[in-house]
């Protein structure tokens, strides 16, 4: 392409992000051109593990053949239908989704800010129409430090000034309470008879990997049952295998009353959300009331059946178990003796590393890039903390490599 004269290098594909491209984001200066499993490929041809899996999208891997056979197959035959007809993927896929998880129905959306609103919007009308709220009333209690996406009602309750200033006027309805504090759920539902749900992710990912106490998921399920709320879990970052279980909520054996599912739903291969529920809270929704042109299209329907069945058949929930633990006990045998590393916490293969400096320092992001110097791509999730995700097909020996790579790195830096 004539346009494209001249550009070849690192430096070169920057500058034309830099320069056309919105400054939303602060990547890692690092161009991908190509990748397959547990790697990735700059432009220049050097070779990486990827350690963040597109925020836990790909735990399937670069690339994965069933997921990509499904996708090529499935985009040349029929991509879209629109809702406006049946199609004959979207059914085998809801069939198959809402019995592997447990669920009478589920609403197929594209990602996941899209699938947490849709949540909201059941929730509200479930109030109104079940629970007898006053139409307008419904209040959802949310937690401090969520992440649930982009959207202006999902940043209007966010705690995350960067995330929220400068976008108001704010969506009201929403009740802030401190994570991992089942008590404080309780208050706010004792003194409150409007609240409709309580929306929470098992594991706070974009926060820092923050882990509940043991207990909590099982605590807030009865507290929700015991004042007729609905549970609501984001597990769109959790689920699919990523803590070591299909669903970070199967470590208490909780089912919510509201799940939504998002990133690895489609390997990372395209944008497929879901929201599951049963029957007497999905019901609500009818038709003219909510959709997406590309919601339940055929495409994502095949290629969420693939994804899902790759978790299933490879074991990766297990994988990401057993690997997990050797991650955290290899990691913990370095924290011992260093001084530019506070911690290493998470669950399965959702970890996180605290850096011993301020929040406002630049010491991760420098971390990060000699890891990239050195072969392992992973990026800061908030100031001072290293989140490490990489995909579950990775084997042991790989994940020794990278341990290697990653205490190397960090030892560097500790003087
Ligand atoms: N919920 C959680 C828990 C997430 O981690 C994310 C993305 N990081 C989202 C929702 C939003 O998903 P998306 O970027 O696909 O809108």
């Amino acid at each position: 392409m004539s346009f494209l004269k001249d550009i070849e290098s690192t430096a070169d594909y920057i500058g034309l992000e830099n320069k056309y491209g919105a400054h939303n984001y602060h990547p890692l200066p690092v161009v991908l051109a190509k990748g397959e499993g547990v790697y990735v490929w700059d432009v220049e041809g050097k070779k990486y593990f990827d350690f963040l899996s597109a925020y836990s999208a790909l735990n399937q891997g670069h690339g994965h053949p069933k997921i990509i056979n499904a996708l090529v197959k499935q985009a040349q035959t029929l991509a879209l239908t629109s809702r406006a007809f049946y199609n004959d993927q979207l059914g085998l896929y809801e069939k198959y989704i809402t019995q592997l998880f447990g669920f009478d129905k589920v609403l197929p959306m594209n990602t996941g800010a899209e699938a947490v609103e849709t949540a909201l919007k059941i929730c509200r009308k479930w109030a109104y129409e079940k629970k007898g709220i006053s139409e307008g009333e419904a209040q959802i209690i949310v937690c401090d430090n969520n992440f649930h996406g982009r959207t202006t009602t999902i940043i209007s309750f966010s705690s995350d000034e960067e995330s929220r200033g400068g976008f108001g006027p704010y969506t009201s309805g929403f009740i802030r309470i401190p994570y991992d504090d089942a008590l404080a759920l309780e208050m706010v539902l004792s003194t409150n008879n409007n609240i409709a749900g309580f929306l929470v992710e098992p594991i706070q990912g974009e926060a820092g990997v923050f882990v509940p106490q043991e207990g909590y998921l099982s605590k807030i399920r009865e507290i929700c049952t015991k004042y007729n709320v609905l549970l609501m879990v984001d597990e769109v970052q959790t689920g699919m295998g990523r803590t070591g279980k299909l669903l970070a909520v199967n470590h208490e054996n909780v089912q919510p009353d509201v799940l939504i599912l998002g990133k690895a739903l489609s390997g990372g291969v395209y944008p497929v959300s879901a929201v599951l529920a049963n029957d007497a809270v999905m019901n609500v929704i009818k038709p003219g009331q909510h959709g997406s042109t590309f919601g339940g299209n055929p495409i994502a329907a095949a290629v969420a059946v693939a994804a899902l069945q790759v978790i299933e058949d490879e074991k990766l929930a297990e994988n990401a178990e057993k690997l997990g633990r050797l991650f955290r006990e290899r990691l913990n045998e370095y924290i011992a003796e260093s001084k530019i590393v506070k911690l290493v916490r998470g669950k399965g293969l959702l970890n996180a590393i605290v850096i011993n400096d301020t929040e406002k320092s630049e010491t991760a992001f420098n971390i990060c890039l000699a890891l990239r110097d050195n072969g392992l791509l992973a990026k800061p999730t908030h100031g001072n903390i290293i989140r490490f995700a990489p995909p579950l097909i990775i084997t042991e020996d790989q994940l020794i490599e990278c341990v290697d790579i990653i205490v190397k790195t960090l030892e560097a830096f500790d003087n």
